[in-house]
């Protein structure tokens, strides 16, 4: 069986890594030189957004075989509102290092493939594929293929500008800030490297590529952030739904099947379970919309989430932060089993009602 990927994305990565489990072995295209990411970053894998899973890694590792090795722990979440700020602690989740080096996600699964072609440079669309490949898989990390099939709705449009900054950092605590005057409907995260240098980002809603300086400049002075800026970054940032997700033999996976988050723009393991969940259809004939039904499912609840959530104002978000720190609430939302996604958007509600 001859399959074809668009892009070494963490999903293409590792829908040819399930692919290789039942024997086949797909060619991947790739128009980078190399395995990894353009710009280096700190991802997150937050336990309270991949709820009732607890532990992804450790599934991820036990039912998909794939190693994944964190950079850190998360044990220590800061949400900053613009009047208040809660401190939240335990076992949040991980770090996971996005770059060019060898601990990189994309590396560490590509480090566990056995045999998959990869050509480097290949910047191709599907329809050049066409009639050459029994199954194209498109992990492009992008919609714009989806989009052109006919199957993509954007749910969250902005711009992210992001920095690897040195200064002192906790390398197992992770700060958050969200603030209308400098994200409007979007948000800011620092993720540490190491003591000394970390990941900063912000992600601001309806704005381009111009725009979104003056919210960064606005962003470092409203919190007085001083650190030393190393390397910078932007990016648009889009979150969306794809359906159907596959069209004739074309899937879509990873960002390019709506797996990404639109609430935190989190999407790293939705992408490679959606990666193996093609390739289990590619395989055994199962239906790929029913494989992603769990992930589908989740992101719609996350656009509900997003929806409530863009109706704060930022004394809403004063209030939200406090009540997350309080001991009750935060037993709840963080040490419980509660499903956040689904009732995330009713949470929101809630408080927004009781100013
Ligand atoms: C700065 C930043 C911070 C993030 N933070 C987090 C986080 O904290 N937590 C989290 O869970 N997620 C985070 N994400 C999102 C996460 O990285 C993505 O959801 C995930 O990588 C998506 O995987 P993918 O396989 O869809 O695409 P990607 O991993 O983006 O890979 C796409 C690949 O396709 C290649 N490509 C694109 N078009 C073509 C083409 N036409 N031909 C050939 N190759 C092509 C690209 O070069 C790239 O290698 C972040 C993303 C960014 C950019």
């Amino acid at each position: 069986m001859k399959v074809a990927i668009i892009g070494a994305g963490v999903s293409g990565i590792a829908c040819a890594h399930e692919l290789e489990r039942y024997g086949v072995k797909p060619v991947i295209f790739e128009r980078n030189s190399f395995i990894g990411e353009q710009f280096s970053h700190v991802a997150s894998l937050l336990e309270v957004t991949h709820r009732p899973i607890r532990d992804a890694l450790r599934l991820i590792h036990k039912k998909y075989d794939i190693d994944i090795k964190p950079l850190n722990t998360i044990n220590t979440l800061v949400h900053n509102a613009p009047q208040k700020t809660s401190t939240i602690k335990g076992n949040l989740g991980y770090f996971i290092f996005r770059g060019r080096e060898n601990n990189d996600l994309k590396k560490q699964i590509f480090s566990q493939l056995k045999g998959t072609e990869v050509r480097f440079n290949e910047n191709v669309y599907y329809d050049a594929l066409e009639g050459m490949y029994d199954h194209i898989v498109i992990s492009s990390g992008e919609p714009s293929m989806t989009d052109e099939l006919g199957c993509w709705q954007e749910w969250f449009q902005g711009y992210e500008r992001g920095a690897v900054v040195l200064g002192n950092f906790d390398p197992n605590t992770q700060i958050m800030w969200v603030n209308k005057n400098y994200c409007k409907k979007g948000y800011a995260y620092l993720a540490p490297y190491n003591k000394n240098k970390a990941f900063i980002t912000l992600v601001v809603s309806d704005v381009d590529e111009k725009e979104i300086d003056a919210y960064w400049e606005e962003f470092l002075y409203t919190e007085n952030i001083k650190y030393t800026i190393i390397e910078e970054f932007k990016l648009e940032h889009l979150a969306g739904y794809a359906y159907p997700n596959k069209v004739n033999n074309i899937y879509f996976i990873g960002n390019a099947g709506g797996a990404l988050d639109s609430f935190l723009g989190f999407g790293q393991v939705n992408a490679i379970v959606t990666g193996i969940m093609a390739a289990r259809s590619i395989c055994t004939g199962e239906d790929y919309e029913k494989l992603i039904k769990p992930i589908t499912r989740r992101t719609k609840q996350f656009y509900e989430f997003r929806k409530a959530f863009n109706n704060l104002t930022n004394d809403n978000y004063d209030t939200l932060i406090r009540s997350i720190g309080l001991s009750g609430v935060k037993q709840i939302l963080y040490q419980s089993s509660l499903n956040i996604p689904k009732y995330g958007a009713k949470f929101l509600r809630i408080n927004k009602k009781k100013r």
